[in-house]
């Protein structure tokens, strides 16, 4: 076994007897490696000559069963999905318009629409193309709850689709708490709570000076709601507020109840200072201005080759695809202040988005 700079070994291949690979009729195998900083063992199933392949895996048996099941087919992505149009499935939803014209300028993917009235509001996938061998694909549209997303990923494996980003991936970064403790000391500290239960706001109001309420994915800012709370709260003001949260949430409350440290943000012409960065298979694809703050306001450290240039970097956070973003605290440092999935998250205001597509495709092309 040889060792390469990744710190992962350079797997072993064991021949299988079957089945044959669906690409080029040739011998599988199955591939063992250790990732060593992680202290995996990971197996993949697949074809060496034309490179078909399921994912990593932590079971050999899984990944002999997905080969089995068709579920392999070639590292590469170059194949979108958007949603259709919610009266014409022939047609991008048009909040989807300049990223699908941008993606299809680029002349590296190829893409499907699914139906969106008949999945967001029936459950059925339809897609306006058949494929008739495994590809993965990226998803770029409107978020879904994990249960929701888990169905999509199933849905789309029968119709020969693989989404590059699984079901527990999905929820790793588009669940906040989920992500939390790998973001250490450089997010704000939050407390988490089942849905509905009471929550002791003497206890909220010990821990934290100021706090604001969210459920694992959104808060409600846009409405009455308020910004922060702080040690004026009431234990009734606060139980009356949170009837309120759960009303405005309604069907999209997801996961459970989220108390978050309220960070002080600095302002700059009445404006915060926030970024948004993509990653894609490991790599940073986009880092972008997030809250329409003026030009000349301090550019997110992990651009410059500054000590903390590695503290701000988030390229491994167990997704293939996901977003994270940093603001500016009133004190100039700088903190993560939301995670995302990258299928669901929304580009910024006046970003490239040929140039978001292109580093996207380059991103998954050629390695694993
Ligand atoms: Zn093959």
């Amino acid at each position: 076994m040889a060792f390469c700079g990744c710190q992962e070994s350079i797997g072993f291949y064991e021949t299988l007897e079957s089945p044959r690979c669906k690409g080029c009729g040739g011998e599988c195998t199955v591939e063992t490696k250790h990732v060593f900083v992680t202290g995996q063992t990971l197996y993949q199933a697949g074809c060496k000559e034309c490179g078909f392949f399921t994912d990593w895996t932590s079971e050999k048996e899984m990944a002999i069963e997905q080969l089995k099941n068709g579920e392999a087919c070639r590292r590469e992505v170059n194949l979108l999905l958007f949603p259709s149009d919610y009266f014409d499935s022939s047609i991008v939803d048009a909040d989807m318009q300049k990223e699908y014209a941008a993606a299809m300028e680029t002349g590296l993917f190829d893409v499907i629409l699914f139906d969106y009235d008949a999945w967001f509001n029936n459950g059925r996938l339809r897609l306006n193309k058949s494929l008739d061998i495994m590809r993965r694909a990226i998803y770029r549209g409107w978020m879904m709850k994990p249960e929701q997303y888990e169905s999509f990923y199933k849905a789309l494996l029968q119709s020969n689709i693989r989404l590059v980003t699984k079901p527990e991936e999905y929820n790793a970064l588009h669940l906040f708490p989920n992500v939390y403790e790998k973001l250490g000391e450089h997010t704000a500290r939050i407390m988490t709570f089942p849905l509905h239960e009471k929550i002791d706001v003497e206890l909220l109001k010990k821990s934290f000076k100021r706090f604001m309420v969210k459920d694992y994915v959104k808060s409600v800012k846009g409405t009455e709601f308020p910004v922060y709370f702080d040690e004026t709260i009431t234990q009734e003001e606060f139980d009356r507020w949170m009837e309120v949260f759960y009303k405005y949430r309604g069907e999209l409350l997801t996961g459970g109840v989220c108390i978050k440290e309220y960070l002080d943000l600095k302002r700059y012409d009445g404006r915060t200072n926030e970024y948004r960065v993509f990653y894609a298979n490991g790599h940073r694809i986009s880092c972008e201005r997030n809250s329409g703050q003026m030009a000349t306001a301090p550019e997110l450290p992990l651009l410059f080759e500054w000590p903390s240039v590695c503290q701000l970097d988030y390229p491994h956070l167990g997704s293939p695809f996901y977003t994270v973003d940093f603001a500016e605290l009133a004190d100039g440092s700088w903190k993560v202040i939301e995670t995302g999935d990258g299928g669901v998250s929304g580009l910024s205001d006046g970003q490239d988005i040929g140039a978001f597509y292109r580093s996207l495709y380059w991103a998954f092309h050629g390695d694993s």
